[in-house]
């Protein structure tokens, strides 16, 4: 890590696929919505999203995190 000044890092959820991505990305890279919530509930990390009960429920493609309500 470099000398930079810490920051908090925030996460905003994407509201069409729920996928979670730092504040400051402007484009969704699973669905490439850009329309994004501060105001999500609950993350769940979707490692195997063929194997993963949970990826079906909320419809993950793509492994990564996810926010359970936007
Ligand atoms: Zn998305």
């Amino acid at each position: 890590m470099s000398a930079r000044r810490s920051k908090k890092i925030t996460y905003k959820a994407c509201t069409r696929c729920r996928y979670i991505v730092p504040s400051d990305v402007k484009q969704c890279p699973v669905c490439g919505s850009t329309t994004f919530t501060d105001n999500w509930k609950g993350m769940v990390i979707v490692i195997d999203p063929e194997k993963s009960e949970i990826a079906k429920i909320i419809g993950a493609k793509v492994p990564g995190r996810y926010a359970i309500r936007v």
